[in-house]
């Protein structure tokens, strides 16, 4: 099911890129792009790119907050490949290493940059996010520095879900979790998914996940500590209070995005816990402030990652974490057009769809 890495790949020839010609319209044709190779890039052979909820609402509604498509786009941003070409002064990649990249390119003199927060660098050019080009075509160019060698036990297609696996990573990192917490993941979408993953590989001994969607709740259950909690029969604080001994879990992860979950993460938490705003909700949400301070709960919010992607490629070659059970689809680029169509109705049991060049 899964595109697995083949050693020698050596890249597509397809001149088309997926484009997204306007809001609803796809089309799989020539879109060249200008992008000279600097002396701190590589040039990539895209082989294994996934399918983001963030491309599959641009194509449903083409904006995603102020981010607006005025003009055809290419999309995807979660993506592996093989290095065809390295600039001059490139010293960590070589031609032929497999790699996974990080879409987001900070300005390196900006003052975010310079302290550390490159990911909330307000010039940051993230593929995908108008007007800055995915990668749903054959080659791209991208600096060495957010470029990271694939182990050989790292597949193409675990490659590509690093990017999203990225978000749960920090996500653990920023709750500050240890060894033997508890923790409510709430939404078992792609980044409820990974953020279960990353949780378990903290050491979290037990993760209450929630969902209306059976299918994704039983993939969920599959992948750790689990109790998967279907919130249109049961209720999340009762199975909380009655395994924490009415205590509550050290750790709420939001990543539904959705306002009645998040307002109600504050009361599966225990005094002194934390809550993580990880799923980005489209309108404003309530928050309850005196629920929280008689908890002093710790709120923390993450926008994508930062300083991360090495770890998640060293966890995924030493099988910490295991990524293979969510991705439950795999097209090839021929069928990118029908990939999307279907990632934009919402298809039940899919949990991440992915494009291979490779594939046929
Ligand atoms: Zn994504």
């Amino acid at each position: 099911m899964t595109s697995q890495s083949v050693a020698g790949w050596k890249g597509s020839d397809d001149p088309r890129a997926l484009v997204l010609e306007a809001k609803g319209t796809l089309s799989l044709r020539p879109c060249p792009v200008d992008e000279t190779l600097g002396p701190n890039d590589v040039r990539i052979a895209n082989h294994t790119v996934g399918i983001c909820g963030s491309d599959v609402h641009y194509y449903t509604h083409g904006a995603i907050g102020q981010f607006v498509v005025n003009e055809p786009m290419i999309l995807g941003h979660e993506a592996s490949g093989v290095v065809v070409e390295c600039g001059k002064d490139v010293r960590n990649l070589a031609v032929g290493d497999r790699v996974c990249m990080e879409p987001g390119i900070p300005n390196a003199a900006s003052k975010a940059a310079q302290l550390g927060l490159y990911n909330l660098d307000p010039e940051v050019r993230f593929w995908a996010t108008p007007p800055v080009h995915g990668v749903l075509r054959s080659h791209v160019v991208h600096p060495a520095a957010y470029t990271f060698k694939l182990p050989d036990q790292v597949s193409f297609a675990a490659g590509a879900i690093v990017e999203p696996l990225a978000v749960g990573v920090y996500a653990v990192a920023k709750a500050r979790a240890i060894a033997g917490n508890v923790a409510v993941v709430l939404g078992a979408g792609p980044i409820g998914m990974v953020t279960v993953l990353a949780a378990k590989a903290a050491g979290c001994s037990k993760i209450y996940v929630t969902d209306i969607d059976d299918s994704k709740l039983d993939v969920a259950a599959q992948l750790g500590p689990v109790e998967p909690i279907n919130i249109l029969n049961d209720s999340l604080k009762d199975a909380v209070m009655r395994g924490t001994e009415g205590w509550g879990a050290d750790v709420v992860y939001e990543c539904s995005g959705v306002a009645s979950a998040a307002a109600g993460a504050i009361d599966v938490l225990r005094p002194g816990g934390t809550i993580v705003f990880v799923g980005i909700p489209l309108e404003p949400i309530p928050y309850d402030i005196s629920k929280a301070q008689i908890k002093e709960a710790r709120i923390e919010h993450v926008f994508r990652y930062a300083h991360i992607f090495p770890n998640c490629v060293n966890m995924l070659a030493s099988g910490a974490i295991d990524v293979s059970p969510l991705i439950t689809k795999t097209f090839s680029f021929e069928q990118s057009v029908e990939a999307f169509e279907l990632a934009s109705n919402a298809p039940t049991g899919q949990i991440k769809m992915q494009i291979s060049f490779e594939a046929r």
